[in-house]
């Protein structure tokens, strides 16, 4: 059974109505890189929309190809 954050719709100062998630972005410990979950990596396989957690640990780091493990979460 996986835990999964829903996602709330909020609306913008401008009147923009866009899904916001409670996900996390995770930046790369080797380099630039920053996952952002609502973008995914779907190069990677990683749909849109998909947790740092619920990436497969087989995933590396698009840009300089580290493991999951060298990633630290962005508050
Ligand atoms: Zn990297």
């Amino acid at each position: 059974m996986s835990l999964k954050k829903q996602g709330i719709i909020s609306t913008t100062q401008g009147g923009e109505c866009r899904i916001v998630t409670e996900m996390d972005k995770w930046q790369c410990l080797a380099c630039p890189y920053i996952y952002e979950p609502e973008r995914g990596d779907p190069t990677n396989g990683v749909p849109p929309g998909t947790s740092f957690e619920d990436i497969p640990d087989y995933w590396v780091c698009p840009v300089c190809g580290i493991s999951k493990d060298h990633f630290e979460r962005l508050m």
